[in-house]
């Protein structure tokens, strides 16, 4: 018996396991002289625990749907990024939030976008996915369905910051510069509506959505993005992020990508989508395809900002546009990184 044992382990090849989570709190002008060591440890520290809570999970063998949930949870849970207790204020000062996830595995996927009480929107874009027939759902509607499926629902105070809205209400001072036609308001102009539209694109107040993708052992893609949108958003405004195929995108044929920037341009080039099409189609490596969107494509429409992404191999590519993006991976092959600037 021993021996037959013995036999059977010498003869099988060990199985590797291959797994990985990527995340990302958001891309922007981020720039290691705007920031303190305390602030740039506090995000270190908070980054390096969303990661550890999807890692851990696709450790003890759980899907990549579940890690990448957990680990937007974490970071939705924190006042450091633009996603559930950090977002930003809209122009009317209210907090309105979009979420997607997508199952690489099924094509399955799930999303909300302008909630204002759900504690962890990606928890409601999840239920979504596995317990409606629907896509997405928006406002009121996802949240009444959000409250049946007993999803933390919290007072609109709960995401009340000070700081954000001291952020917001000086860009609106901005705007009537504008308006003034003064001119110099220091903001890009996102189209040429810049006078019912000048959100803010000036980076650490900024892009923070939050995002991840993983592997697990199974093989199993999975992409999840949430985000508070843009700081003075107006009229109901929907970003990228909640969007499948412009923010959150997932296929185990190709990649898992989820995507941080300036929103329109994310849904005008379809930006996580492409990445995996570029794969499919012309046989682009993840990197080269990644690469190719954000640093070509995007950048000479000045569209800003990056994505992440994973594929069937474990390859990760996180390429930015912006000055920063802060972003963190581990593998199962001992490889680990937490960045934020560009080097
Ligand atoms: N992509 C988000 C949006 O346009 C913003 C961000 O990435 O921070 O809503």
């Amino acid at each position: 018996m021993t021996l037959n044992i013995c036999a059977q382990q010498n003869n099988t090849t060990p199985r590797m396991e291959n797994f990985a989570i990527v995340i990302h709190g958001g891309a922007g002008t981020i720039l290691k002289e705007n920031m303190t060591p305390e602030k740039e440890k506090a995000y270190r520290d908070k980054l390096n625990e969303a990661l550890e809570a999807g890692y851990k999970i696709l450790e003890a063998g759980g899907s990549a749907l579940q890690a990448v949930i957990e680990a937007v949870k974490v970071m939705e849970d924190s006042p450091l990024f633009n996603a559930g207790k950090g977002s930003v204020y809209t122009h009317e000062e209210t907090i309105e939030m979009d979420a997607s996830i997508m199952d690489g595995k099924t094509g399955k996927a799930g999303a909300v976008a302008g909630v204002k009480t759900i504690k962890n929107p990606v928890t409601a874009a999840f239920a979504v996915m596995e317990k409606s027939e629907h896509v997405m759902m928006i406002g009121t509607g996802a949240e009444k369905f959000a409250e049946k499926y007993k999803l933390e629902i919290v007072d609109t105070s709960y995401f009340f910051d000070q700081n954000r809205l001291n952020q917001l209400r000086q860009l609106k001072e901005k705007e009537k510069a504008v308006l003034d036609h003064d001119g110099a308001s220091g903001y890009a102009k996102p189209d040429s509506s810049e006078i019912e539209f000048n959100i803010d694109l000036n980076p650490d107040k900024k892009f923070g959505t939050v995002g991840a993708v993983a592997l697990d052992k199974q093989g199993n893609l999975a992409a999840a993005t949430s985000t508070g949108g843009m700081t003075n958003k107006k009229f109901g405004r929907v970003g990228d992020a909640p969007i499948i195929g412009a923010g959150t995108y997932a296929n185990n044929n190709t990649c898992a990508v989820s995507c941080t920037g300036h929103g329109e341009y994310f849904i005008r080039n379809v930006v996580a989508y492409d990445v995996a099409a570029i794969m499919e189609y012309k046989k682009f490596t993840l990197q080269k395809a990644a690469e190719y969107v954000i640093n070509h494509k995007l950048e000479k429409q000045n569209g800003k900002g990056g994505l992440i992404a994973i594929d069937k191999k474990g390859n990760i590519a996180m390429p930015f546009n912006t000055t920063g993006m802060y972003r963190a991976y581990k593998k199962s092959n001992g490889q680990q990184e937490i960045k934020i600037y560009k080097d």
